[in-house]
């Protein structure tokens, strides 16, 4: 695809350049990081390295092995509208490069301090130019290898307008190391090396495969549960990777898309993506995918916005329906609900939809099939009496609830018969019990997110290490995607003071060697991860906002829906519940639980 066949660099003629959606390409240091290394990418490089300081604002270094730029010509790869990559404008509708408006030098050298030291495969010396504000200072001759450098020093020095509006350090250097990542996933055979203020933050060897790239830039925890897709169709290919149901994110943050290798924002892609696992995960959770789409040129309008981002399809509809056939066939994903998933979904269930409502309806017969092998289902016809307060062990004998203690309290069974208010639970997700005026039924993961948040708000307000901390018997390594790092530095205060003890444990990996005592769903450090994805996903900086943070925290942090809960955890959980600000509802405002008087059974049952 790099266009490494290289034409002279030539000023387009000014039909082409109206025909040309020109534009300000440059808003920020990913911006320009990204242009550059699509330039080194078009001039057929293998391996590309990328220095940033202080985010980008201050320093930018692109240096690559691609063909080069010879001497006569540094000038004027600068010069607005100047190409190699097309001849005409007739050409861009067959475009294979990442450029082709001739503009992006031009704008960068225009607001920054700019230089590019370049050597041409036929030439024996190199050459160096240097722009700043759009004036050449100088051009001289100047020692390299083949391939190009730029080097961009303070970005918008020149336009304080514009660089009022950058972000922190912080935040554009997480921007630079996603465009990146997105660009590294779609270029596996390129040796990639970003430094962000002297330390290495990516170190990519060539890859043989996607795979093997997607194992260094997203953890092979999330790779083992990718599989490969691929359709085609009408001259129109689709493929890549993608998670089985067995592996969601509470955000759309691993969801990599692109329109012949070139990295796309697309809400209808996305609406394909979700609609294709629409039966398999829940609501709110999304599968991590690569997608590709390779679309003959002419199809793909890339002339819509200057920063080339959202690409416009033609055949939009045949495209759509072809990426959902590629990922419910290369996944499996008609028609089986993942179990464990069923039930975080709250059981919800759209009966308006033939399939749910199919699911629906075959979850019914077998909970009424009267068969002992799902004992934590209702089953009509017990024996037991459902409000006998017989206790939880004879329900639990009677298969009337699920196992609502295990076996060392069923032993303690007399006991619980003279408890005057039990706790039941209901399909491993409700907690059922008596209260004076009637009963209620708790959702058991609202109000344990809500003690969770609770807890937490307290821990931080303190100030100090209010929260216990569980110490890990076995401590536990994560290995960090660099938007997580990201995440992880600029939170690692606040997640101490929550009760993670993490300590960086060189490269990209993380040591895990506490954890909060109040957490049930620590999940083998899945939980900190899908914090520190919330996290970067919410793009919440350093010590700021920690409401998203908290929220993210409970959310992921209490009991799911589907775990068994023995009574001395129910009672705990409703004491807790009881003690908090705001018992009634979850962080989210979702409620923590149902009434129902004794007035409104009487009515219901003809009593009154
Ligand atoms: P475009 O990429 O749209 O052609 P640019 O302003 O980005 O426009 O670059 C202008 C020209 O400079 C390119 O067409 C190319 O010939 C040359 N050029 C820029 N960067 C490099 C590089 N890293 N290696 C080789 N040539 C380059
Ligand atoms: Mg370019």
């Amino acid at each position: 695809m790099p266009a490494t066949d290289r034409q002279p660099i030539r000023i387009l003629d000014s039909a082409s350049i109206d025909r040309i959606a020109a534009g300000e390409v440059i808003e920020r240091p990913a911006s320009v990081v990204k242009e550059l290394v699509e330039n080194a990418l078009d001039a057929g490089a293998g391996s590309i390295r990328v220095q940033i300081r202080e985010g980008g604002i201050s320093y930018i270094s692109i240096e690559d092995d691609g063909h080069g730029v010879p001497f006569r010509e540094l000038p004027l790869a600068f010069e607005r509208h100047a190409t190699s990559k097309i001849v005409s404008a007739a050409d861009i509708l067959h475009v294979g490069s990442f450029g082709f408006r001739g503009e992006a030098l031009a704008s960068i050298a225009s607001v920054s301090r700019c230089t590019m030291t370049s050597r041409s495969a036929q030439e024996d010396v190199g050459g160096m130019i240097r722009i700043a504000g759009s004036v050449n200072e100088r051009r001289e001759p100047a020692p390299r290898n083949v391939g190009t450098t730029v080097t961009i020093e303070d970005l918008f020095y020149n336009t304080p307008a514009r660089r009022k509006y950058l972000k922190t350090p912080a935040a554009e250097r997480k921007a630079v190391v996603g465009v990146i990542t997105s660009i590294a996933l779609a270029c596996p055979e390129v040796r990639w090396r970003l430094v962000c203020d002297g330390e290495t933050v990516l170190d990519l060897l060539p890859a043989d495969a996607l795979t093997e790239r997607a194992r260094d830039l997203l953890g092979s925890h999330v790779v083992e549960h990718m599989a490969r897709f691929s359709a085609e169709e009408g001259g129109i290919a689709v493929g890549g990777l993608a998670s089985r149901p067995t592996y969601t994110r509470p955000n759309r943050i691993q969801q990599f898309l692109y329109v012949n290798r070139r990295p796309v924002r697309s809400p209808a892609l996305a609406q394909a993506i979700a609609l294709a696992y629409r039966e398999v995960i829940p609501p709110g959770r999304h599968a991590a995918v690569i997608l590709f789409i390779d679309v003959p040129s002419g199809e793909v309008d890339v002339n819509v916005h200057p920063a080339k981002t959202e690409v416009r399809l033609m055949l939009e509809r045949s495209i759509f329906s072809l990426v959902m056939r590629a990922l419910q066939e290369g996944l499996d994903l008609r028609g089986r609900m993942v179990p464990g998933h069923a039930a975080a979904d709250g059981g919800r269930t759209d009966e308006s939809d033939p399939n749910r409502a199919r699911i629906h309806q075959e979850d019914l017969r077998r909970q009424f099939s009267g068969s002992a092998s799902a004992p934590e289902v209702l089953q009509p016809g017990g024996q037991g009496s459902l409000f006998s307060g017989a206790g939880a062990a004879a329900s639990a004998e009677n298969g009337l609830f699920s196992a609502a203690q295990d076996e060392s309290q069923s032993a303690a069974g007399d006991d619980a018969a003279l408890r005057p208010a039990p706790f039941w639970q209901l399909h491993r997700t409700y907690i059922l019990t008596q209260i004076k005026s009637g009963l209620v039924l708790i959702d058991q993961h609202n109000s344990h997110e809500r003690v969770l948040y609770n807890d937490a708000q307290k821990a931080l307000a303190a100030g100090s290490f209010a929260i216990a901390v569980q110490q890990l018997l076995f401590p536990v390594t994560l290995e960090l995607t660099p938007q997580q790092v990201q995440a992880f530095q600029d939170h690692s205060d606040e997640l101490g003071r929550l009760g993670f003890a993490v300590q960086p444990f060189g490269g990209q990996s993380v040591i895990v060697q506490g954890i909060p005592s109040s957490l049930k769903n620590w999940n083998e450090g899945q939980l900190l991860l899908d914090i520190l994805d919330d996290l970067a996903e919410s793009g919440t900086g350093r010590n700021e906002d920690s409401d998203d943070l908290l929220a993210s925290y409970a959310c992921h942090g209490a009991i799911r829906a589907g775990a068994r809960l023995t009574v001395p955890e129910m009672q705990n959980l409703v004491d807790k519940l009881f003690a908090t600000d705001l018992p009634l509802s979850c962080p989210h405002g979702r409620p923590t639980m149902i009434e129902y008087s004794l007035e409104e059974l009487e009515r219901r049952f003809g009593r009154r």
